[in-house]
């Protein structure tokens, strides 16, 4: 089964995101044919520093590798190294009807938030509607926020066979119940522009400094706390096992430590489940020509499969030789 998902090349990851979506690919690459590009052409609609948009996108293969992501077993390249996605993108805008993309909420919702109506932004469903059908892409895992950019993608699809026959693959969207919403430092969702986050590649004292800022309720020390409603609780169970948990629980309701304690636990825990990625990330850093030969295989993987598709549809729609 082909499974397709990318991953924004916007900086510093946090642990919502590591919870939120690369574990679970880091699982997915075990059971099926796992397709990660970093969608750079994508990136454009909102981030306008080139070099920034360069570096990041290096960071993101660099980030995604130390974190798990095998490239002998996923196929990981950025999605400017297969430039048929750009021609697919151009004969797919002739099958969308404006009025599909104009009740696209994602578009509706940046322009809301005052982000530059510019056309890259309003035709962004076409160019994701390209990166997934030009693969044969079967599943594509989203949140909810994206099941009407799949949907669109179906729609888009579907009209073309329709025309053409059986050319692509209509895909389905995978919404995962299991993933938890990871609260930030102040409760709320954590997430980048909230600036609530925890970051997974930052120093030892930015980690104790973001941990110590965790919003708690001010029950004394010497009494006992309420576990369920405590946000360092909350972020600690992600890293410890059952019994841990139980063993973490049972400190909460005894009472005779501070928040400041669990705090600092945290900070350890994140510390030390981060410790293996921080040394490859160390590697990659100081080895970066690794990483630009690991996105030209990933990238030439990709390509034969797109060049191939394009072949077929260029033939259709009558592209001559
Ligand atoms: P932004 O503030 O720009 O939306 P973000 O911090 O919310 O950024 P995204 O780039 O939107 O991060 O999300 C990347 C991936 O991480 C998505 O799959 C998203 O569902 C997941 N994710 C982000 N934040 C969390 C969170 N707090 N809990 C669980 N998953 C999360
Ligand atoms: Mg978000």
């Amino acid at each position: 089964m082909r499974v397709l998902t990318g991953i924004q090349p916007s900086g510093a990851l946090h642990i919502g995101n590591y919870f939120g979506a690369i574990k679970q690919m880091v699982d997915l690459q075990e059971k099926s044919d796992l397709f990660i590009f970093i969608p750079n052409y994508h990136a454009l609609t909102s981030l306008k520093d080139g070099v920034a948009l360069k570096n990041n996108t290096l960071d993101a293969a660099i980030n995604f590798m130390s974190l798990g992501i095998d490239p002998t077993k996923a196929t990981l390249w950025a999605q400017s190294d297969v430039k048929e996605v750009l021609e697919l993108y151009w004969v797919l805008s002739g099958y969308t009807p404006m009025g599909l993309l104009e009740r696209a909420h994602g578009y509706k919702d940046k322009v809301a938030k005052g982000i530059a109506a510019n056309h890259s932004l309003f035709s962004y469903p076409v160019l994701m509607a390209a990166d997934i059908l030009l693969y044969d892409a079967e599943v594509i895992p989203v949140g909810k926020d994206q099941i009407q950019h799949v949907e669109i993608t179906r729609d888009i699809a579907i009209k073309f066979n329709n025309e053409f026959g059986d050319i692509f693959k209509v895909p389905d969207f995978k919404v995962d119940d299991n993933v938890a919403t990871v609260p930030g430092l102040d409760g709320a969702k954590m997430s980048k522009s909230y600036g609530n986050t925890i970051d997974i590649f930052c120093t030892e004292k930015e980690l104790k400094k973001a941990t110590s800022r965790i919003v708690t309720d001010s029950t004394p020390m010497e009494e006992p706390k309420d576990y369920l409603t405590c946000n360092v609780f909350a972020l600690a169970k992600l890293f410890l096992e059952k019994d841990e948990v139980v063993a973490l629980q049972a400190r909460y309701q005894k009472g005779g430590e501070g928040y400041g304690h669990f705090k600092a636990y945290l900070a350890t825990l994140i510390w030390d489940y981060f410790a293996q990625a921080r040394e490859k990330r160390a590697y990659y850093v100081a080895h970066k020509e690794e990483v630009f030969a690991i996105l030209d295989e990933g990238a030439a993987k990709a390509r034969a499969i797109a060049s191939e598709k394009m072949r077929v549809v260029r033939d259709l729609v009558g592209i001559y030789r």
